[in-house]
């Protein structure tokens, strides 16, 4: 994965440099092809899977515009959190861009459900999100964690939470040939009564905090970050997707607003030196 600076207004893109004509897929929900085990997003047979959490990054320290590139199907996984991603982005420094920052504005309450899960959103002036799970495991059963934006609690409370799954899951997937490098180093792993990493938890709570993890990098599919207050209750990648669809389908519940009247913020790219090549032609992009 190599992490390119971008020009304003250009998004949050993924390029496939393995593929001939070198396609870019840019990151926005209705791009999302499969939301199974990671969101995936897709155009033309070309897929770029596992993008939730270096999404979650960008949006964590409000990266707007940038061009990531790939030698193959999936974002490398790393520990299973964002920390890694974040470490790279900081490393490379970011850069502030020329032109107003928009963020999408919730308006109107807005209720997506699906079974007993939901999503809910209501007008707020920040982005405010309140997560709730319940997983019949000793270690986990019901968390919920409520969280508003800031950059610093961003790399404090979330970025480090790691994806979970379960040993018999892992066991199923990797009789199905997936999840090849699924281990205890990028995820973690529970049997029925206890968890099979050494270092335990990273939070009591991390693996709500993930979900919040996920929620971040799966929202910032929207291409601008959200103000608004979000309740998720027993959700996942499908219901993000659908949620966010929804919203942006619905015109009426939304407003784009301009940063000026917010935070002194504008538009941020990697800063770090811009390699020879230009960028590949956009062509496969929506
Ligand atoms: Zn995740």
């Amino acid at each position: 994965m190599k992490l390119k600076p971008a020009p304003p207004n250009f998004g949050l893109r993924f390029c496939r440099v393995d593929i001939a004509d070198r396609p870019v897929i840019i990151a926005r929900q209705h791009q999302v092809v499969d939301t199974l085990f990671a969101t995936t997003i897709g155009f033309d047979g070309v897929a770029i899977s596992t993008i939730e959490h270096v999404m979650a990054a960008f949006l964590g320290c409000r990266v707007d515009n940038i061009l990531v590139e790939l030698d193959g199907p999936e974002v490398p996984i790393f520990d299973g959190s964002a920390a890694a991603y974040l470490q790279l982005l900081e490393k490379a420094g970011l850069r502030e861009q020329s032109a107003p920052r928009q963020y999408l504005k919730v308006e109107r309450p807005l209720l997506v459900k699906e079974g007993d899960a939901f999503i809910k959103a209501t007008p707020a002036d920040c982005f405010r999100l309140h997560y709730f799970i319940d997983f019949s495991h000793p270690l986990v059963g019901r968390q919920e964690f409520s969280w508003c934006f800031s950059e610093t609690s961003f790399a404090r409370e979330i970025a480090k939470a790691r994806t979970f799954g379960f040993f018999r899951d892992v066991q199923k997937l990797q009789g199905m040939g997936l999840a090849r490098g699924g281990s205890l180093d990028n995820a973690i792993v529970f049997d029925d009564r206890g968890i099979l990493n050494n270092d335990g938890f990273r939070y009591n709570d991390e693996c709500v905090r993930h979900k919040v993890l996920d929620f971040i990098g799966d929202l910032a599919l929207a291409g601008m970050p959200l103000l608004g207050h979000f309740q998720a209750y027993k959700a996942g990648h499908s219901l993000h997707n659908r949620f966010l669809r929804q919203l942006i389908t619905s015109p009426e519940a939304y407003a784009v607003v301009n940063s000026s009247s917010l935070i002194p913020a504008f538009l941020r790219s990697p800063s770090f030196p811009i390699f020879p090549e230009r960028f590949s032609p956009i062509t496969k992009a929506v």
